[in-house]
C-alpha cells in the first residue's frame, strides 16, 4: 500500500530524511516512534505529498506519487489525497461548521455525493466514534478526545485506504487519549492500513505489525513491537524507550 525508497527530505541545507525506506502492507498498523526532531512528521507529510521530497520513490496506493522530486501533479495529487486520509495533532476542525457538517462537507464538495447520502455516511461513521449524539453541536463545545474522533470520522468519510496518524493523542489530557485510541483500534480491526507516530506505547506493543524506530533522519530499526520493546538491536532504541516508558 506504500513503498518508499531511497527518501531524502532537506530544508535548505537541512537535511531531515537521510535515505528512508519504508514498505506497509495492505491491513498493516505500522507504528513510527522516536525522539523530537528524528523527521517523523515529515516522513508522513512526505506520504501524501504535503511536503516534496528531493531524491527518493514513494508509491502509495498503486500510485507514484513522487519519483526523484518529481511529484504528481495538482489535480493527481488531489485525487490521491482522497485516498490517504491524515489526522493530526491539532484536530484543524472547522470551527464555523457543525459536527455533522464537518465530515460531510468533504463527500459534498469533492466527492460531489448527494447532501442526504452525505449525511447518511456523516451519521453512520458519528455512531462508530460513539459520537452520534453531537451531530449538531459545534467543534467549541467538544472535549479534545471528541474534537479528534470527529477529525477521525471525517477523514474516513473521504473513504481512504490508507489513514496517516500524526501523534493523534499528543495535544490531550491524559483521561481522553484513550477514547481516541479504542477508535484506532477499531479501525485497524477493521483492516484499516495505518501508518502511527505516536508516543503511546502500548498502542504500539498491542497493535503494531511492525514498529519503526527513527532516529537523526533514518530508520534504525524496524521490526515486530515484541523485538522492538524486549530485545531492541539497537541501544539508541533501548535508551529512547527508557526515556518514555
Ligand atoms: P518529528 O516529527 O520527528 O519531531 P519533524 O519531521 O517535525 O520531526 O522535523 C524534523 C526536523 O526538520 C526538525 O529538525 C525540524 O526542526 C525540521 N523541520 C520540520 N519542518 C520544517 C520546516 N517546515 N522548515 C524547516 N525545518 C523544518
Ligand atoms: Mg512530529
Amino acid at each position: 500500500m506504500i513503498q518508499i525508497q531511497g527518501l531524502h527530505k532537506a530544508y535548505g541545507d537541512h537535511e531531515v530524511l537521510k535515505g528512508v525506506n519504508l514498505e506497509v502492507d495492505k491491513s498493516q498498523v505500522v507504528v513510527v516512534i522516536g525522539p523530537s526532531g528524528s523527521g517523523k512528521s515529515t516522513l508522513l507529510r512526505c506520504c501524501n505529498g504535503l511536503e516534496v521530497a528531493q531524491r527518493g520513490m514513494i508509491d502509495i496506493c498503486g500510485q507514484r506519487l513522487l519519483t526523484n522530486g518529481k511529484m504528481l501533479n495538482d489535480s493527481q495529487l488531489n485525487a490521491l489525497r482522497t485516498q490517504v486520509g491524515m489526522v493530526f495533532q491539532s484536530f484543524n476542525l472547522f470551527p464555523h461548521l457543525t459536527v455533522l457538517d464537518n465530515i460531510t462537507v468533504g463527500p459534498r464538495t469533492l466527492k460531489k455525493t448527494s447532501a442526504a447520502a452525505a449525511k447518511e455516511q456523516g451519521m453512520a461513521l458519528l455512531d462508530k466514534v460513539g459520537l452520534s449524539e453531537k451531530a449538531a453541536a459545534m467543534p467549541a463545545s467538544l472535549s479534545g478526545g471528541q474534537k479528534q474522533r470527529v477529525a477521525i470520522a471525517r477523514a474516513l468519510a473521504m473513504e481512504p485506504k490508507v489513514m496517516l496518524f500524526d501523534e493523534p493523542t499528543s495535544a490531550l489530557d491524559p483521561e481522553l487519549v484513550g477514547e481516541v485510541l479504542s477508535v484506532m483500534k477499531l479501525l485497524a480491526k477493521e483492516g484499516m492500513t495505518m501508518m502511527v507516530v505516536t508516543h503511546e506505547m502500548g498502542f504500539a506493543r498491542d497493535m503494531a505489525d511492525t514498529v519503526v524506530v527513527m532516529d537523526g533522519g533514518r530508520i534504525i530499526e524496524a521490526d515486530k513491537p515484541e523485538v522492538i520493546f524486549t530485545n531492541p538491536s539497537q541501544e539508541r532504541t533501548r535508551s529512547f524507550l527508557q526515556a518514555v516508558l
